[in-house]
């Protein structure tokens, strides 16, 4: 596996690999790698003749009182897990490399960006619209995975590639989840095992919204009451949103369908969680 911190060094590999005919499948993270990371790159593996992943602690997708200063990293790790699951280049960038002084443009995703960690989190999809075409336009990608773990982020993303036109197959790929149902996350790396044991209500409330939709329950105000109770059992858990939306455009909703989204957003102590469920599809 080769390791690149260089734009340049990386565009012109990657050109050459294109010109070769080699199709590259392309695997954009910010480290810290679990088996949800592994899972996108055991199936880009399969989809690409070479495999590109990306380790970036993107800055501007940060805000000010989030936690870009103390997301956790472990480059050793992360370059075996890599190794292990077939990556042919890691591209790893410093911030300064992406983000050169006198850097001044972003790109923008309009209402699907909105609802959500959209709202929670001002400005946050520019930074992931902004960073990932420019991952594109480094590592040339034929195609891109994403995980649903991030529904908001994969459905900007192909919004994004559809009204640019980029030259990109976009993937979702399905949450991976410990034994016990919580959504595998870097950042669960920040939870006490009290905490550890509260985040488990989000699988919880996942569950019983899936349980009455599967008993035949629609009424979104009757799904969300039910959901958000589950979360209220748990006093150190603090709801930011659950919602249901379609899955495909977000927009709010009364009556709940297959392909409906139910996301969740909360905060155990000072670490924040999402999760979410698509209704009438499997787990
Ligand atoms: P991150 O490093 O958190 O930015 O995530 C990089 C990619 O891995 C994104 O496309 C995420 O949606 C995906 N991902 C993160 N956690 C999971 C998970 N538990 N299951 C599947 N994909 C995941």
């Amino acid at each position: 596996m080769k390791i690149i911190k260089s734009i340049k060094e990386m565009q012109s590999l990657a050109l050459s690999f294109r010109r070769g005919g080699k199709r590259i499948a392309f695997v954009p993270t910010m480290g810290f790698l679990h088996d949800g990371h592994a899972s996108l790159l055991r199936e880009g593996r399969c989809l690409g003749d070479l495999l590109m992943l990306s380790i970036f602690v993107n800055p501007i997708q940060f805000g000010q009182n989030e936690d870009l200063d103390r997301y956790p990293r472990d480059m050793e790790r992360d370059c075996s897990i890599a190794a292990e699951c077939g990556v042919d280049i890691l591209f790893n960038p410093d911030a300064e490399e992406m983000y050169p002084q006198g850097f001044q443009t972003g790109v923008t995703v309009r209402e699907i960006s909105l609802p959500l960690c959209g709202a929670s989190r001002p400005g946050h999809f520019d930074g992931v619209a902004t960073v990932v075409t420019k991952l594109f336009n480094i590592v040339q990608p034929d195609v891109a995975l994403f995980g649903c773990k991030d529904y908001q982020q994969l459905a900007v993303i192909r919004r994004m590639t559809a009204d640019l036109s980029l030259p990109v197959e976009i993937v979702g790929m399905p949450i991976i989840r410990e034994a016990d149902g919580l959504a595998m996350s870097s950042r669960n790396a920040y939870l006490s095992p009290t905490e550890r044991k509260s985040a488990l209500c989000l699988f919880r409330a996942i569950t019983r919204a899936r349980n009455l939709y599967a008993a035949g329950e629609r009424s979104v105000e009757v799904l969300l009451d039910e959901t958000k109770a589950v979360i209220e059992l748990e006093p150190s858990v603090r709801i930011e949103y659950v919602e249901f939306r379609d899955g495909t455009t977000l927009k709010d909703l009364k009556v709940a369908d297959n392909g409906t989204l139910l996301a969740l957003a909360v905060k155990i102590g000072q670490t924040r969680l999402i999760d979410n469920t698509v209704l009438g599809e499997e787990l």
